[in-house]
């Protein structure tokens, strides 16, 4: 993986690289940031230039022999960890019992998102763990001489999963670095890891890609135009995966339609229809993302409907099917329920990312919603 294959994130590429360059290469670092921004291909791209054997100014060569075992990740002096599910009690499964898969899922997409991982290790459940054999075996190949390489690197994915004890024992590295050995922590929420791994790392925070570098990379690869690619970036908030799936949707936001019509439920304020759907956003076909990625739009939507009662329309970037909706719903959303509604949204996304049932915190969002609409506009 290449600086040049990551989209945007131009600020960071050149952190990282002068870094480099000058010599002050932090054995633990720390790259704060969803998936969908890139935190994970940003660290391949790092471990591969940092170990060129020809780097250029701004990127690895591509070509070296160092570069070429990084390119099929499958470099000796590279460790990936990440999280997994015991598969059975046969014997204690660590990360590298799965690195074939890994593999294939990186090389595929190296945005790779947390509930695709699991998908396609065909675990039911999604709470995958880092396990303490898993820091064993880590701390077990840190010992290990350099085969080759300039660097050793280690790239833990969702480091947040760490267990207590696992991560106490990383701690003993951390502390007491080994010789041109380097570890890349990843995650995307860091106030769930431990304070003492938090204060012993340099920490990179990745903001969701811009706009621009979105648009334009949707542009080059799925031909749909320069509106409808800077309009798929726009909705996908930065995210890299969001705009890959509208943009093979050609575009169209199947979040509008859930949203409609969960809206007129809960206007409608009858609980079986609303029941059935929470069962379809709760269901398997739906991950984590998505979720959150929808209750995203619901506030964009939830923000475009207060523009297009107090201020001015041109302001409203909305398709013509959520301009029409809104023509006719927006004035049910006004100063005396919308902080509540956006209160109660942002609730929603905090819980779902912590991977609370996705059934109830659609139920209790509902039921207030229903509640909510139902409030009256004292300015009326
Ligand atoms: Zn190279």
């Amino acid at each position: 993986m290449q600086f040049k294959q990551i989209i945007g994130q131009e600020e960071i590429k050149k952190r990282l690289i002068q870094s480099s360059k000058s010599g002050r290469i932090s054995h633990a670092q720390l790259f704060i940031g969803n998936e969908g921004s890139g935190n994970l291909a940003m660290a391949i791209a790092y471990a591969q230039y940092i170990n060129c054997l020809q780097p250029t100014e701004e990127d690895s060569c591509g070509k070296c022999a160092s570069c070429i075992k990084y390119e099929k990740l499958a470099h000796p002096d590279l460790t990936f960890s990440y999280p997994i599910i015991n598969k059975d009690f046969s014997r204690k499964w660590v990360s590298k019992d799965f690195i074939a898969d890994w593999r294939e899922a990186i090389l595929e997409n190296p945005y790779l998102e947390y509930t695709d991982w699991f998908k396609r290790l065909e675990f039911e459940i999604k709470q995958g763990i880092i396990t303490v054999n898993e820091s064993a075996e880590i701390l077990r190949s840190i010992v290990y001489k350099r085969f080759e390489a300039k660097y050793k690197v280690i790239i833990m994915w969702h480091a947040e999963m760490l267990h207590t004890a696992a991560a106490n024992k990383l701690l003993k590295f951390i502390e007491e670095p080994a010789d041109n050995t380097l570890i890349i922590l990843l995650t995307d929420s860091s106030e769930e890891l431990l304070r003492t791994i938090l204060s012993r790392t340099q920490q990179i925070r990745f903001n969701p890609i811009s706009q621009e570098a979105l648009s334009s990379f949707i542009n080059q690869h799925y031909k749909l135009g320069e509106e409808k690619s800077a309009q798929i970036a726009a909705f996908s908030n930065g995210d890299y995966n969001a705009a890959v799936r509208l943009a093979e949707e050609g575009g169209e936001s199947d979040y509008f339609e859930l949203y409609k019509n969960w809206m007129r439920m809960c206007f409608a304020g009858k609980l079986p229809p609303i029941i059935d759907w929470i069962e379809i956003i709760s269901g398997k076909e739906y991950g984590r993302e998505y979720r959150k990625n929808f209750i995203e739009y619901c506030l964009r939507l939830l923000r475009e409907s207060i523009i297009s009662n107090y201020a001015d329309d041109s302001l409203l970037r909305l398709s013509a099917g959520e301009t029409q909706f809104l023509t006719k719903f927006a004035p049910f959303i006004h100063t005396n329920n919308v902080l509540q509604m956006i209160d109660l949204f942002n609730d929603a996304h905090y819980h779902i990312e912590r991977n609370a049932n996705p059934k109830l915190v659609f139920f209790h969002l509902s039921t207030r919603v229903t509640k909510l609409l139902r409030t009256k506009n004292v300015n009326l």
